[in-house]
């Protein structure tokens, strides 16, 4: 069943939607919740090993093997900490998740046409997997974006739509382009949240069965801070875990809105205006899901912090250090661990997973500049 977040009115899961009537998002509720550790390992050695709780059958299954990526502990200046190196996806970024499931939907729906916005990691992943499902995919992209972003999605073969203005007017084009093909959008599928919440069962299938007590994750709309939530509720409405691990949400400080929502104890995301920053993938001043983004920090007890430009640099060249090649969106999360181990109560048994989501090779001309 699907649900809208703001008025609740229901939908049966047959009928291919992106957005309620009344204009806001849906999300998923899991039919059934079990999830049996034997049947786990016994799975494909994909994030499709939790098959009983994701929303698509097996028969429309559309999969590169995504999932199932290391969590590395590394000790830094005395402290362990687990990196989950998610980058290591088929396309390189961790929207694979999301996307795999996602796309299967649309196949099960009979969607032969989609349409997408995004110039980065969501656009190259849904162009990917659509190649490997035969669906006609259209990725609209802002008319100023850099060649070398685009040449990854050229490559997967989607139709590729360069509208002029703002990243806003790319939206709008996209969703104008929806009255004639499905809007298969990453920010609005309540299914590509499905696929990311699978990252909460892998956590916790990796350290042997047990939840971390935090995880860091960078948030622009929300895909993961989201995923987690659910992923972990899940778990723990199943009678596996006793409580939800903190969710640590990082923005850039040049583009912050849930930051400023959360720490003004507010209820709803209001857009902020962006200042340029590296952290590209988490530059959204107006997250579509904001409600729901806030909702989940609060509950697992978690947080939002904000790291500035120079941290970022300095992030990026700590991790490399350590044979960790990140785009500057996933380095943040390891200047934010760097920050917050001076005021948490992290006690050196604690376990704290920093979730690094894309690859160094998406953004080599940019970090070409910063040596
Ligand atoms: C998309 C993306 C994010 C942020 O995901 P949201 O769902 O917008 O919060 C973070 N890092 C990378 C590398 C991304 O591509
Ligand atoms: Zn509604």
């Amino acid at each position: 069943m699907l649900q809208c977040y703001d008025c609740g009115k229901t939908y049966p899961e047959e009928k291919a939607l992106w957005q309620c009537d009344c204009g806001s998002y849906l999300l998923y509720t899991t039919p059934e919740l079990k999830l049996n550790k034997e049947k786990i390992q016994k799975g494909p050695f994909s994030l499709w090993r939790y098959q009983e709780v994701l929303p698509v059958s097996e028969e429309y299954r559309v999969t590169m093997g995504e999932g199932l990526t290391p969590l590395l502990p590394v000790t830094y200046e005395g402290r362990e900490v687990f990196l989950k190196l998610d980058f290591l996806q088929p396309t390189g970024s961790y929207k694979d998740r999301g996307t795999s499931v996602l796309i299967s939907k649309l196949k099960e729906w009979g969607v032969n046409r989609v349409a997408e916005d995004s110039s980065g990691n969501a656009g190259a992943s849904m162009a990917a997997y659509c190649a490997r499902a035969g669906i006609e995919c259209e990725i609209f992209v802002p008319a100023y974006t850099s060649a070398g972003k685009l040449v990854q999605i050229q490559y997967y073969g989607a139709d590729m739509v360069k509208v002029p203005g703002t990243r806003e007017d790319t939206t709008l084009a996209a969703i104008r382009r929806a009255e004639e093909v499905f809007y298969a959008s990453h920010n609005w599928s309540p299914y590509f949240i499905e696929g990311t919440k699978t990252l909460a069962f892998e956590c916790w299938e990796q350290l042997e069965w047990q939840a971390p007590d935090a995880v860091i994750v960078p948030a622009g709309n929300g895909s993961l801070v989201l995923g987690l939530y659910k992923g972990f509720t899940e778990l723990k409405e199943m009678g596996y875990i006793n409580r939800l691990p903190r969710i640590i949400a990082v923005q850039a400080a040049n583009c912050s809105p849930v930051y400023r929502a959360f720490h003004q104890g507010l209820d709803v995301v209001p857009a902020v205006k962006k200042q340029p920053t590296l952290a590209e993938g988490i530059a959204s001043a107006a997250p579509v899901k904001g409600a729901y983004i806030l909702e989940a920090i609060r509950e697992s007890d978690g947080t939002v912090v904000i790291v500035q430009e120079e941290e970022i640099k300095r992030a990026l060249l700590e991790l490399g250090r350590l044979g960790v090649f990140v785009e500057p969106t996933s380095a943040t999360v390891w200047a934010a661990w760097r920050a917050l181990r001076q005021q948490e109560e992290w006690t050196a048994g604690q376990k704290i997973i920093l979730e690094l989501t894309g690859s160094g090779l998406k953004a080599t001309d940019k970090l070409q500049e910063l040596t």
